[in-house]
């Protein structure tokens, strides 16, 4: 199983390192042909605006095409990234999930923290920074961990995305679970 990380900024490498920790063979994407080759794509956080100016319009639609065939998992800006609806400010999302989600929601004072949250009922730690919140989730949209009320992991069938960054945290459950889906995904395609 080949699994990108999307490496034109933000902190890709965290992400490398649990995914390969997990045993998966993983790709830094940082050419649009690189996602020919691959089975699901990580978009790390950072700040989604300028991942949007470093894609480019063909970019972003090569991007766009990946995301809508084939497992993707958002964290944070990445979240941002594949929202139908984005807010403050509005920009352009790659419509992979349909959420609306709203720019750095918890204002300057808690620019970032640790809280805890649960993950499929289980408690685990969550790291937010400059995080965005989930304001709505759409139909066949699931939450997967929450904080508090607040939906932090969200998914559809093949789409997954967090507003807090799990490679920062010391437990691999997460990055586990994104890849248990590449596999169902992949097993699916075999029956086709
Ligand atoms: N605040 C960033 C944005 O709006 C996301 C922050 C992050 O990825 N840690 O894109």
């Amino acid at each position: 199983m080949k699994i990108g990380v999307l490496a034109l900024q933000g902190d890709f490498d965290a992400h490398r390192r649990r995914l390969e920790e997990l045993g998966a063979e993983v790709v830094l994407v940082k050419k649009p042909e690189q996602l020919d080759d691959i089975d699901g794509l990580i978009i790390p956080g950072g700040e989604s605006g300028t991942f949007l100016k470093l894609l480019g319009e063909k970019g972003f639609a090569k991007l766009k095409d990946f995301v809508h065939s084939k497992p993707s998992f958002g964290t944070c800006a990445g979240c941002i990234l594949l929202a139908t609806d984005i807010e403050n400010p509005k920009q352009a999302g790659l419509g992979a999930l349909d959420i609306t989600v709203r720019r750095n929601a918890y204002g300057r004072q808690i620019d970032s923290s640790i809280r805890d949250g649960r993950f499929l009922n289980e408690p685990i730690e969550m790291v937010f920074i400059r995080a965005p919140k989930i304001e709505r989730t759409g139909a066949g949209v699931e939450v997967v961990a929450a904080e508090g009320n607040d939906p932090v992991l969200v998914r559809n069938s093949k789409t997954l995305a967090s507003t807090f960054h799990p490679e920062l945290s010391d437990d691999p459950r997460i990055h586990q679970y994104f890849l248990d889906l590449v596999r169902s995904d992949q097993a699916k395609r075999a029956e086709v």
